[in-house]
């Protein structure tokens, strides 16, 4: 199944560049709040199986009709230095547990569009988002894929100064300018992703690709995030967690390369749909 959100409404994509909209072709079943969905993940899926791919509510979308599909999460998490080679790259010790942090949800934004750009440097990092679709707590590692909804991509989109300002990272913050997590362009479900444990993702500045790199490189896999975040915390349906980028982030180029205006940023993980925004300078 793939969840979106279509001109501001839940959508499931039933076809390359074809959608439904979930009220309408559930006659009201579902709700056109995408967020809401996450709460009835299984009772989604059993319908979504039931719509015709050539029915009446089936129309064509273009991509700068999709928005968010995790518009409200009340939880997101983020993981700091998942993958070696960025933890390297960062001049930071491998992590013996994950690093968290969380993006303030005003920071959340879709899959296209501009972003501003505040004072400072500001960076990339292109990051494999996963959706919670049941509460999780106390949950082991071998059953952490049965909390997944889904899957999409994610910037961490950061601004190194504040990130780096003071006695201790300040990691949330710096990572939470509006517009500096963008989410979509769809949520897959594990089961239409064969390689669910080892997908392909990246992104480029301008058609230069700075980061590739592939999930199986993550320290703490997807499974093992979901057994340590709820050993302490509940998660919640529609929680969101960002789980860590690969290297290649402009912090940890020679020399070092940061977003400016006109800069084009596109994103994608395999199996799933890539993000293309635009960085502009605030309005005066
Ligand atoms: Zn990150």
């Amino acid at each position: 199944m793939r969840l979106a959100t279509v001109d501001g409404r839940a959508a499931l994509v039933v076809g390359a560049g074809y959608v439904v909209d979930l009220a309408r072709a559930s006659r009201g079943r579902f709700g056109h709040e995408t967020q809401a969905a996450y709460e009835r993940w299984d009772e989604l899926t059993e319908f979504a199986a039931t719509v015709n791919p050539a029915g009446e509510w089936v129309r064509s979308a273009e991509p700068g009709d999709f928005g968010n599909p995790v518009p409200a999460p009340r939880q997101v998490f983020a993981i700091g230095l998942n993958y070696a080679d960025h933890a390297a790259e960062s001049s930071f010790a491998l992590p013996e547990q994950p690093v968290v942090f969380t993006k303030f949800p005003t920071c959340l934004t879709g899959p296209t569009g501009d972003v501003e750009l505040p004072p400072g440097k500001v960076d990339w990092e292109v990051e494999l988002v996963v959706v919670i679709g049941r509460r999780a707590h106390h949950v082991a590692e071998d059953h952490g894929w049965n909390y997944v909804a889904g899957l999409s991509v994610g910037q961490d989109l950061s601004e190194r100064v504040l990130q780096q300002t003071g006695p201790a990272p300040q990691f949330s913050l710096a990572k939470s300018y509006p517009g500096f997590g963008p989410i979509g362009p769809v949520v897959v479900s594990p089961d239409e992703l064969p390689g669910r444990d080892d997908l392909e993702l990246g992104c480029s500045v301008n058609g230069e690709q700075m980061q590739q790199g592939r999930t199986a490189q993550m320290i703490f896999p997807v499974p093992e995030l979901i057994a340590r975040l709820s050993a302490v915390t509940p998660l919640l349906p529609g929680d969101v967690i960002f789980t860590g980028t690969p290297s290649g982030v402009g912090l940890g180029r020679t020399p070092q390369r940061y977003l400016v205006p006109g800069d084009e940023l596109v994103s994608h993980v395999e199996g799933i749909g890539s993000m293309r925004h635009h960085l502009v300078a605030p309005a005066s």
